[in-house]
């Protein structure tokens, strides 16, 4: 068997691109909280696929709702009109609150979407001379990987090698209202893109208030509030949206990941009319677009947050996971932080590679995380996790910490 196991990390390490480097675990099946190797042995999954397995893996509803509509009709293009696609575009804009949901495939579509919204309103309605509107973003940030997205990272893996730049971004230190205070004195700024936590820079959870004094300063001047909430969304820090937590409403609203439940790549873009109607037939879209089957599972896939109340359970076991997390061993874990079940620890790095090491340790206890940045570890299972579950991972995470 483990024969085989290396023949599949062979194979990939062969012909596949070497764009990941993954924990040297090989997974064939998922249900729930869990997920397989291929030697029968079982896991937590403690990444939820970065948050797209909110629902836990293959949800029987999801999968249902999937395998009916994918015998019926997947995709249509838009070129003609399906009988879903008004539908879901009435379901998620009246559930989130938009006058209007633009839908796309990947998150980082759903960002670029955005930007083009943004600089199109900059010049339709705001009145911004043309080619000159600026959008505010933060450093440390993470919107995915196009060229202009990685234009406006600080990330050197992300970023270097990949120039020309797209210009346009400015870029400001996370965290910082008079930073942000200051770049909004350019009458040429047309948004704000933020993560209202940063998931990718390691959980990084800012002040409680910057998230609605930032929309305040935004509106002062007249500034789109656009969040991305692809990895932060749709319960996973235990309410429907982060921004939630502090009534912030933002003008434009990106969703991916979780809201197929895992199964299908679908993003969505929400604003209102003066923003959505700036483009026209023709000036932007996707193939696979807003296609019956994304519709079909992605109204699947939201009415299982609410229906299972998954807000509340990241809530409500978020913060017993941060409690017990506080609880171990200070010169081993130096840091615990995160809302809802959007979590990461920090590990004492010795070595640099410490997270890493102990991402393998706790592979063989049988808890499946990711390292990033050499010392941080995000712990973010699937929203559906019961307490008796997450009591068995904490046991997990103790007995590893204590053979580390
Ligand atoms: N934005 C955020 C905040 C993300 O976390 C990610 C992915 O991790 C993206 C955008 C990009 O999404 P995708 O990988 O689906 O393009």
């Amino acid at each position: 068997m483990a024969d085989t196991k290396i023949n599949y990390i062979g194979l990939e390490e062969k012909y596949g691109a070497h764009n990941y480097h993954p924990l040297p675990v090989v997974l064939e099946r998922g249900e729930g909280v869990f997920v397989y190797d291929t030697d029968g042995k079982k896991y937590y999954d403690f990444l939820s696929a970065y948050s797209a397995i909110n629902q836990g893996h293959c949800h029987p509803l999801i999968i249902q709702s999937l395998i009916n509509q994918s015998q019926k009709l997947t995709l249509t293009s838009r070129a003609f009109h399906n009988n879903l696609l008004g539908q879901y575009e009435e379901y998620i804009t009246t559930l989130l609150g938009y006058d209007k949901v633009l839908p796309m495939n990947t998150g980082v579509e759903g960002v670029e979407t955005a930007i083009k919204l943004c600089r199109r309103w900059s010049y339709d309605v705001k009145g911004i001379k043309n080619n000159e509107t600026k959008i505010i973003v933060c450093e440390g940030n993470f919107h995915g990987r196009t060229s202009t997205v990685i234009s406006f990272s600080n990330d050197p893996d992300s970023r270097n090698g990949f120039g020309p730049y797209m210009p346009g971004f400015i870029s400001i230190p996370y965290n910082d209202l008079v930073a942000l205070e200051n770049a909004l004195q350019d009458v040429n700024v047309g948004g704000f893109l933020v993560e209202p936590i940063q998931g990718e820079a390691g959980v990084i959870v800012p002040d409680e208030g910057y998230l609605s004094k930032a929309y305040e300063l935004c509106k002062r001047k007249n500034v789109l509030f656009i969040a991305d909430e692809i990895q932060t969304g749709l319960s996973r820090t235990g309410k429907m949206l982060a921004c939630d937590h502090e009534n912030v409403h933002p003008d434009i609203l990106i969703l991916g990941k979780a809201l197929s439940g895992g199964t299908i790549p679908v993003s969505a873009v929400l604003c209102n009319d003066e923003i959505m109607l700036t483009i026209k037939p023709g000036e932007h879209g996707s193939t696979y677009g807003g296609n019956p089957l994304a519709c079909a599972v992605t109204i699947t896939a939201l009415n299982v947050l609410m229906d299972e109340k998954l807000s509340e359970n990241s809530f409500r076991l978020g913060n017993i996971l941060r409690a017990e997390l506080n609880k171990l061993n200070k010169n081993l874990i130096t840091s615990v932080r995160g809302k809802g079940l959007f979590n990461a620890i920090v590990i004492k790095s010795k070595n640099g590679n410490d997270a890493w090491d102990f991402c393998l340790a706790l592979m063989k206890n049988g808890l499946l995380a990711k390292p990033t940045h050499g010392d941080i570890i995000r712990f973010a299972p699937p929203l559906i996790i019961t307490e008796k579950q997450l009591l068995e991972c904490i046991e997990i995470i103790k007995k590893t910490t204590e053979e580390f």
